[in-house]
């Protein structure tokens, strides 16, 4: 037994040493992607139930592919630029790349598209995060209410006060605020109501109990509802089957995003599914 135990001492010494070394391979690398050019944007529609399907807007999901680690997934490496504040850079080219990206979609298409970028809790932190958003849009010359920024509840734990603040201040931009995960963590309702959010995305995990619960065990109807009650929009994400589709028509979910109609595109190949050949 005594054996037993070093021997699984040692095979968690060198998972632990495997997973460090791993991740200062991925940082060694991505301290140069970025001036590298070494990241694209993929962008995933997102569309509305009512309206027949139509695509009202974009999530940007970053991609980077490197010559030396090959395709390394942003779960991965998002961290690990979190961890050394790289973020911080990588984050405002996202911002400029995507707004760049639904400011060409739209004059294209002759029409409004909102395009929804994620944001690093790191981004919201910095003092200058308000006013670089500000920016960007003036730059692009991008209407404030075609963005939308996405963050996460686990993000709220530290410093609420200071976050709901400039939270405020992006919304009276006219910037959308969405909470992404919601239900995945530690969600808690009484922050939902202090929070200066426009929209709901309703956690995957909760898109795949509709496949395989019954209707009334399934709290995602109850999600809907109460966000509604809040005059909140809702977006259900990682909807991958028509059941799903079905019961989110059934209980009046705002917008999907998902498998069953699109994976996350390459620029080149939004223009294909948006009808429009370029
Ligand atoms: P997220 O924001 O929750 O993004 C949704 C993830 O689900 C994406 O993974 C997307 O490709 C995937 N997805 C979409 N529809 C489906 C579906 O029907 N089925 C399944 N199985 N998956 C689906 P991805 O692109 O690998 O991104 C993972 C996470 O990395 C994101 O989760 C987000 O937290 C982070 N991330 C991605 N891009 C950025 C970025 O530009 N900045 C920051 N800060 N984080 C990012
Ligand atoms: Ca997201
Ligand atoms: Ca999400
Ligand atoms: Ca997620």
């Amino acid at each position: 037994a005594k054996e037993n135990g070093r021997n699984r001492f040692v095979f968690y010494e060198k998972k632990m040493n495997e997973e460090a070394v791993q991740k200062m391979t991925i940082k060694n690398y991505l301290v140069n992607a970025l001036k590298n050019n070494e990241f694209v944007l993929h962008y995933q529609p997102q569309y509305s139930i009512e309206e027949e399907n139509e695509i009202t807007g974009f999530e940007a999901l970053i991609r980077w592919n490197s010559p030396e680690l090959g395709f390394v997934s942003p779960v991965e490496f998002i961290s690990v630029a979190e961890e050394n504040y790289m973020i911080i850079p990588i984050g405002i080219w996202v911002l400029k790349e995507a707004c760049n990206f639904i400011k060409k979609y739209n004059a294209y298409m002759e029409k409004e598209h909102i395009i929804s970028v994620n944001i690093s809790i790191l981004q919201l932190l910095q003092d200058d995060f308000v006013d670089m958003l500000g920016d960007v849009l003036e730059e692009v010359n991008l209407k404030p209410s075609l963005l939308e920024i996405e963050i996460t509840e686990t993000m709220l734990i530290k410093s609420f006060d200071t976050i709901v603040v400039k939270l405020e201040q992006i919304k009276e931009k006219g910037i959308h605020i969405a909470l992404d995960d919601f239900g995945k963590g530690y969600s808690s309702l009484s922050y939902l109501r202090q929070l200066p959010i426009t929209t709901l995305k309703i956690d995957k995990s909760f898109i795949d109990n509709i496949e395989i619960m019954d209707d009334v065990d399934n709290l995602t109807e109850s999600i809907i509802y109460l966000a509604k009650k809040m005059g909140l929009n809702t977006v259900a994400e990682g909807v991958e089957t028509e059941k799903q589709l079905e019961y989110l028509k059934r209980n009046q979910c705002h917008k999907i995003q998902g498998y069953l109609f699109s994976k996350p595109l390459k620029e080149e190949d939004v223009y294909k599914v948006s009808g429009k050949l370029k």
